[in-house]
């Protein structure tokens, strides 16, 4: 309707969303990230890094490596978040955040070799890319590449597109953008939502995400991991991400600026309360590390660490509203620094979704395409 003459329309301001989050991992931190850019008025609340999953990780973000014949879905999702890190990485404005662009994929025998052949071959037929994205490659291609490899290994898969972040760069460029666009932190352990003030929470936090949303189920996967830092007598570091089958184990490479990052085991631990790393996870790892880059050697032990992977029954994360106030964003497992842009992204949807219609409710990542 047109305004009356002598009258002045006049527009009333809507004031911003204000969002907590209650979490400050990979998952909390890139999503506060996409809803302050969105417009929220966004608190952070957390508990601080001892029970933070991607402090330890070792940052890889790869498809090949992450969707095993039966995980469709995984592969599904972890294809589209790998095509968003670009844009996230330019967003926080500092490139070294990226350790790695691509991945080698090595065998250490024809047993090993064909395992990675079924992988390659699910990817290929799910995920179809060319030729010069994911191809095969032989000793010699593997020993041109990384000259500290072994000369013992079978052959390998190079993935082009597929690389790793310093994660703990990240997380600390994550907190300097969301400080930067004016959040604000509360360095806390939150124990009842009821105490948190604000329109909208979204709940992120890892496994403690358990006690807050009582029907969220969620089981452990610890791991243990390495970090080797180089001596001037050492050989370099790999220039890529190396993912090696040794004799039916799994062990990986992940370089650094000063050194090289060794990881993981995975298995159910008894105790939850006990973080220490086991003396038979470290001591596995260091042998099929050695054994896939000999001049390891010389490398110094800075640190052997143990974490815990939110993980769920399917290996799907979880990202749903709970009610008209409450959105959760777990179970990442093993994946979780790779599907953080992915999950921000349908988390600022579900936000949206609420601001605009408070008490719709959405469901769980299966009602979510990938795209
Ligand atoms: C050994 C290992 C290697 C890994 N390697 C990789 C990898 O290469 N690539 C990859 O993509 N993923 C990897 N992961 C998995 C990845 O680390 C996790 O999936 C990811 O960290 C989950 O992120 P998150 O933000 O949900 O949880 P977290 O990173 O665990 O963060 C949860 C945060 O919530 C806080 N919190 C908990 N309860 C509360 C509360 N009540 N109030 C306030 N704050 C609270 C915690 O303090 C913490 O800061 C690895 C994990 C491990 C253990």
């Amino acid at each position: 309707m047109p305004a009356k003459e002598g009258c002045h329309p006049v527009s009333i301001a809507r004031p911003r969303p204000t969002l907590a989050v209650v979490g400050g991992g990979v998952i909390g931190l890139t999503s506060a990230l996409a809803a302050v850019d969105a417009g929220h008025r966004v608190t952070v609340h957390d508990a601080g890094t001892a029970d933070r999953a991607a402090w330890v990780a070792a940052g890889m973000l790869g498809s090949l490596g992450e969707g095993h014949p039966g995980e469709d879905d995984l592969l599904a999702l972890s294809a589209a978040s790998v095509r968003r890190w670009p844009d996230l990485v330019a967003r926080l404005g500092d490139p070294t955040v990226m350790a790695a662009t691509e991945s080698l994929f090595v065998a250490a025998s024809s047993a090993d070799a064909e395992y990675l052949a079924n992988l390659a071959e699910f990817v290929w037929s799910r995920a179809p890319r060319s030729q010069d994205d994911l191809r095969r490659v032989d000793l010699a291609e593997i020993r041109r590449r990384e000259p500290g490899l072994s000369s013992r290994l079978h052959s390998g898969y190079l993935v082009v597109g597929e690389g790793a972040v310093d994660n703990r760069r990240l997380l600390t460029r994550l907190r300097d953008a969301l400080v930067g666009a004016g959040v604000h932190f509360v360095d806390e352990r939150v124990g009842d939502l009821d105490d948190v003030d604000a329109d909208q929470i979204l709940v992120a936090a890892g496994l403690g995400t358990r006690s807050l949303v009582p029907d969220v189920a969620l089981h452990a996967a610890k791991g243990e991991i390495l970090r080797l830092r180089r001596t001037r007598w050492s050989v370099a570091q790999p220039a890529r991400v190396i993912r090696a089958r040794m004799h039916g184990r799994q062990v990986y490479l992940v370089p650094r600026d000063d050194g090289i990052v060794v990881g993981a085991t995975q298995y159910e631990p008894l105790d939850e309360s006990d973080a220490a790393p086991e003396v038979g996870g470290v001591s596995d790892l260091l042998a099929d590390a050695v054994d896939l880059m000999p001049g390891l050697r010389t490398y110094r032990l800075v640190e052997a660490a143990a974490g815990l992977r939110p993980g769920t029954a399917d290996g799907l994360p979880i990202i749903r509203r709970v009610d008209d106030r409450v959105v959760v964003a777990t179970g990442h497992g093993r994946n979780g620094i790779l599907l953080a842009p992915y999950t921000a992204d349908k988390v600022l949807e579900l936000l949206t979704d609420g601001w605009v219609a408070a008490g719709e409710l959405s469901s769980t990542t299966e009602g979510v395409e990938p795209s």
